[in-house]
């Protein structure tokens, strides 16, 4: 037998079913017309930043990731409760814009951004978290050309990573950001050509679930910033400190101590070195802002024994739930949270494999799972759904197609 990650909070039972957003996981179902389905809660979200506010210090902003979540609802939803967005692409840059949201408030970053992106960013009045000196090179010669000075900043690869971080995105040789060494030359070349003068972007990893680690990071990211800002001789007009908070996604895993990393930031915000003192601060968030609030709900549709094993056959799997099968980053493969929705209340009394319908072992739901007894026709939930769930997995893989997705 093999455990289930833990449920998150939240997420209640009605009629012996699975609750999201007050109604049962099977009326959602009924109402989507099909499986499988991305349930997104209002409600979660709504409860997921009002926490966050009331933890951070309100010296500090909060961007959303919108690659953990593109789906425009989502955006929809989240556009008045954050300050900012942290857009990769062009293509989110455009999400962003049907949602109407303001290009100020929108930073892009990410290696490799093609001209024709940095046009659409320079045009809009986006901010360009800078990747190279290249690009930096880039988006002047195409602000001089659109007469419109481009707003940059830079992002830094620091020295440093996140300690216990799920995905290292800085620190020794990356393809993220400008080594911390050479970046006053380059934020000054750009400030000396006009550019308008945006400050730092410093990302130091990702799903982390200690608060110490993240304490760390933060505390590092300021001292870096202030190193920086005082070699680049500029006042420092925005610093975006990264984020990195994870979500419990296995066995043992448990919340990041939120009031505890909302306390030490407050100790560092009224200690701000002078050089920081009239800076603009915000972390960015993805999966802690929206991960927790989404469930995958895909139907049963074969119950079948081998080998003294019961497999429970979905009509969903890794094309919409890569990250959940184990094949995203993942060396060893552990069980997401998963519930059999339809029978929430019940005993688990039968070790089942719940699977895909992708012709390939890799598509795994739960392996040796503890669950009711379930049947065709009875709906599967996969938790933490919410981030890197469906814009994240192959869904072309073996011509199923998509999900559906609703926010409720
Ligand atoms: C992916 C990414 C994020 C979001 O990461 P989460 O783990 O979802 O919070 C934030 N910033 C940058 C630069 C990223 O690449």
């Amino acid at each position: 037998m093999k455990p289930v990650g833990p449920i998150p909070a939240g997420y209640e039972a009605l009629g012996g079913e699975l609750a999201i957003g007050g109604k049962r996981a099977s009326e959602w179902v009924a109402e989507a017309g099909r499986t499988p389905l991305f349930v997104y809660s209002r409600a979660l979200l709504d409860a997921r930043m009002a926490s966050l506010r009331a933890a951070l210090p309100s010296r500090i902003g909060v961007n959303y990731a919108v690659k953990a979540n593109p789906h425009p609802a989502v955006i929809a939803h989240m556009a008045p409760l954050v300050d900012g967005f942290d857009i990769a692409s062009s293509g989110e840059l455009a999400m962003c814009a049907a949602a109407g949201i303001d290009p100020a408030r929108i930073s892009f970053a990410g290696p490799g951004k093609r001209d024709e992106e940095l046009e659409a960013a320079i045009a809009a009045g986006v901010t360009l978290n800078c990747e190279s000196e290249g690009e930096g090179a880039r988006a002047l010669a195409i602000g001089q050309r659109l007469g419109k000075p481009p707003r940059i900043a830079v992002r830094v690869n620091p020295s440093f990573v996140m300690t216990g971080s799920g995905m290292k995105m800085g620190g020794g040789a990356k393809q993220f950001g400008v080594d911390a060494e050479r970046v006053p030359a380059l934020a000054k070349h750009l400030i000396a050509e006009g550019a308008e003068w945006r400050g730092l972007h410093i990302f130091t990893g990702s799903q982390t679930l200690g608060a110490e680690a993240i304490i760390e990071a933060q505390t590092n990211v300021l001292t870096l910033a202030a190193e920086l800002a005082e070699a680049i001789g500029e006042p420092l007009p925005k610093l975006n400190m990264g984020g990195g908070l994870g979500i419990p996604y296995f066995p043992g895993d448990t919340p990041v101590d939120l009031p505890r990393v909302g306390a030490a930031l407050a100790e560092r915000v009224v200690d701000l070195p002078a050089v920081l003192q009239g800076t603009e601060l915000c972390m960015e968030l993805g999966r802690y802002l929206v991960g927790e609030a989404g469930v995958y709900l895909a139907r049963i549709i074969d119950r079948k024994e081998s080998q003294g094993t019961t497999f429970l056959v979905t009509d969903g799997g890794l094309h919409h739930q890569l990250a959940a099968s184990g094949n995203f980053g993942t060396v060893v493969r552990r069980n997401y949270p998963s519930a059999i929705a339809t029978r929430y209340t019940e005993e688990a009394t039968e070790e089942v494999s719940i699977v895909g319908c992708l012709c390939t072992p890799l598509d795994r739901i739960a392996d040796n799972a503890m669950m009711p007894r379930a049947e065709v026709g009875d709906l599967v939930a996969v938790f933490c759904a919410g981030a890197y769930g469906a814009t994240a997995s192959p869904s072309a893989f073996l011509g199923h197609g998509p999900a559906a997705e609703m926010l409720v």
